[in-house]
């Protein structure tokens, strides 16, 4: 079978991750969490006190840190040193050293060579920031989610609110905070890749977008 790439990537809250894994089960692919991978570069620096705003220092570490994704029942596993870490790397705090670790051009380019080297040899979904952009800039479907601010906050404070102890205020500065940090780096910013679909979803269902995703890609 030819191997063909979608790319969605958009802001947080944008909806990009829950319209990937459904696109991804409806075509019965791969679905590839990126943002999952700079998580994890950032837990392992939080769990050994490793200064996330220190280019030296994390350039220092990348070579101590072995990390494999494995799809274990069609679920995304982030391996790091053998420890599986996939259920500790979604809190807000995660989220932020995420967003600052993912400045540094070092941690980029090693991530984009694990990411451009799984989706060259399978079909897959490929949800992030800088995914149609810079690192398959060559795929086949291309698509930028966004949604207004409150109903962005809205949507990750419902996902957050049984986990932790938070506030929509507190998820809605931390959202513009990390959008902020994500679109004006220096290297592989957020951005509206050339040629993709924006969807603006504030308005729309589940459904709905996940129809005119479909919709472009079947045609
Ligand atoms: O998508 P998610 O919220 O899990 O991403 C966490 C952080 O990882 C983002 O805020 C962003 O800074 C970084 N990221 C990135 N490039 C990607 C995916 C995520 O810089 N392709």
């Amino acid at each position: 079978m030819r191997v063909y790439n979608i790319t969605i990537d958009g802001p947080c809250g944008s909806g990009k991750t829950t319209i990937a894994k459904a696109v991804a089960e409806k075509l019965n692919i791969t679905y590839l969490d990126t943002g999952a991978m700079y998580r994890s570069i950032a837990y392992y620096c939080k769990e050994h006190n490793i200064d996330v705003n220190s280019e030296t220092d994390v350039k220092g570490v990348l070579k101590d840190i072995d990390l494999h994704v494995e799809q274990i029942d069609g679920i995304q596993h982030m391996i790091v040193n053998g420890e599986d870490i996939t259920g500790s790397i979604r809190t807000q705090e995660i989220s932020m050293l995420a967003s600052t670790v993912s400045k540094i051009p070092a941690v980029r380019l090693r991530l984009v060579d694990m990411q451009r080297e799984i989706a060259r040899n399978i079909c897959c979904v490929v949800d992030g920031r800088d995914i149609g952009s810079y690192v398959l800039p060559e795929a086949e479907y291309k698509f930028y989610l966004t949604a207004d601010a409150d109903e962005r906050a809205k949507r990750r404070y419902l996902e957050l609110k049984d986990k932790s102890n938070t506030t929509i205020e507190k998820v809605k500065a931390e959202m513009i905070a990390r959008d902020e940090q994500d679109s004006k780096r220096a290297f592989a910013p957020l951005v509206v890749p050339k040629g993709a679909f924006v969807l603006d979803t504030t308005n729309l269902s589940f459904d709905e977008v996940l129809e005119m995703v479909l919709g472009k890609i079947k045609k």
